[in-house]
């Protein structure tokens, strides 16, 4: 029977991993309680009170006899309910850790988790890894922050996955332990949720716990330094030629002098959307599987057939020269950084809301690149003074905070702007919420602005 039968179990947080989780344990027989601070969310999930959930929206303290609470990786770790319930002496774990042990009681054994965290790249990077698994013929799904659940996956039966992890997941995180894992890269993103640098590097080294093979970018200095001492193995990657136990690029090609003789993986131009950012993903991806024992040609066979994800450096248009990329994704500095040293001269889109980042360093790191920049947003005044000081000689125009309309006087401005080889690019470095419900409403607000905007200026052939 299941470690869960019997017990009675708060699920904190009607969102999709809530959901999942609540449906897993009514059908492993624990009792259920479902909350959220809105009840029309609860109300969505009408079919968990048929399975016998009970739903009680706004709770701030854990039901009397709860064992056990089940949080969302949206709720902070000092929110009354969760803070109430570590009082209280109840244990508290997010749906990732639950859906380890479910995993375990599995009878026909777990499956192997190979485990992707790091501040960018992650979705693209396990979307990576499931497409070189897949070629190599193995039953895989990628899971976790990726959008499926990880208990979803889990209950699915494949027998491989390919698990994004965030930071807020890792944070709950106890008994994980991944055969192999990779931390791509850290910077500053979600501070207002951990609280500094270190305590995120913290709960992102969780997913170094346990491993056969744990992987680093030997090119970041955190992801270097978590890794320190991690692993029954270590391995690690680089943009430059590879020293042994690295894998790395040479002549053009992704080269593997870790697993076994120096063997080519790929070719640099196999991997796509091009860009220095996007070598570090499938270098992180061909490591896993390699750990995993995948062979090289499977490793080239995915990468070449790997569908590159929506909002992540996609070219949206190519028009008298310039193209338009849409890297909304980019929603934060460090992230868009690497979409901007894909390119050598840029109109750059950004702004939105920083979460208390800073874009100095990004600023004048890429001042040598741009053509000009249009920024909207909130935060667009930061952003302002950056290039002010970092880049006085970039012309600069600022768009008021507002919704499609806004994006369309940003486009049409950029356009203005770009000449025959510039890249017209959006890559935020901010947030989204300001004046879009997510980065994809962004990303496709962006797209439809280009389209009108070509619409108005029929290239002269
Ligand atoms: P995540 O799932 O971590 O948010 P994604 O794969 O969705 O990462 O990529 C998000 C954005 O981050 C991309 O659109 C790109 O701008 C940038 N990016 C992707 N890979 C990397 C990387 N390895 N290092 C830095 N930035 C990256």
């Amino acid at each position: 029977a299941s470690r869960y039968r019997g017990l009675q179990v708060l699920v904190a947080g009607a969102g999709v991993s809530g959901r999942s989780a609540a449906e897993a344990l009514l059908a492993v027989g624990a009792s259920v309680t479902v909350t959220d601070a809105s009840a029309d969310r609860l109300a969505a999930l009408a079919s968990l009170q048929a399975q016998g959930a009970d739903m009680r929206p706004g709770i701030e303290e854990p039901p009397e006899g709860t064992d056990l609470v089940v949080t969302s990786p949206g709720w902070r770790a000092d929110a009354p309910l969760l803070a109430a319930a570590t009082a209280a002496g109840i244990e508290v774990i997010g749906e990732v850790e639950l859906a380890w042990w479910l995993d375990q009681e599995k009878p026909e054994g777990p499956s192997t988790w190979l485990a992707v965290t790091g501040t960018n790249g992650k979705t693209t990077t396990v979307t990576m890894l499931e497409s070189i698994l897949r070629a190599a013929g193995a039953d895989v799904v990628a899971c976790g922050n990726v959008g499926l659940p990880v208990v979803d996956a889990v209950r699915a039966g494949n027998r491989v996955l390919a698990v994004e992890l965030s930071s807020f997941q890792l944070h709950w995180q106890q008994a994980l332990r991944p055969k192999a894992a990779v931390v791509l890269n850290l910077a500053d993103d979600h501070l207002d949720w951990h609280g500094s640098l270190e305590a995120y590097g913290a709960a992102k080294a969780k997913i170094f716990e346990g491993n056969e093979v744990a992987v680093a970018n030997a090119d970041d200095e955190w992801s270097v330094r978590l890794a320190a001492g991690a692993g029954l193995r270590r391995v690690s990657f680089t943009l430059g030629e590879p020293g042994p136990g690295q894998l790395g690029v040479a002549d053009a090609e992704l080269v593997d002098r870790a697993f076994g003789e120096r063997a080519a993986l790929a070719a640099v131009s196999d991997v796509r959307p091009a860009g220095p950012h996007n070598l570090v993903n499938a270098l992180a991806a061909a490591a896993l599987a390699r750990a995993h024992g995948v062979e090289p040609a499977a490793v080239a066979e995915g990468l070449r057939t790997f569908e590159p994800g929506a909002h992540r450096s996609v070219i949206i248009a190519e028009a008298a020269g310039v193209s338009y990329v849409d890297d909304s994704k980019a929603t934060n500095p460090h992230a868009a950084d690497a979409a901007l040293r894909a390119h050598e001269r840029v109109v750059w889109i950004a702004g939105g809301l920083l979460k208390g980042a800073d874009v100095d360093g990004l600023v004048a790191d890429n001042a040598g690149r741009l053509d000009a920049a249009v920024l909207i947003g909130r935060d667009r005044a930061e952003f302002a003074a950056a290039l002010d000081r970092h880049a006085p000689d970039v012309p600069v125009r600022e768009v008021e905070a507002g919704d499609d309309a806004s994006m369309l006087q940003a486009v049409r401005l950029a356009h203005e702007f770009a000449r025959p080889g510039s890249v017209v690019l959006l890559a935020p470095a901010a947030a989204s919420m300001d004046m879009f419900t997510d980065y994809a409403q962004r990303g496709r607000a962006f797209a439809d602005a280009v389209t009108s905007v070509l619409a108005e200026n029929p290239a002269i052939t």
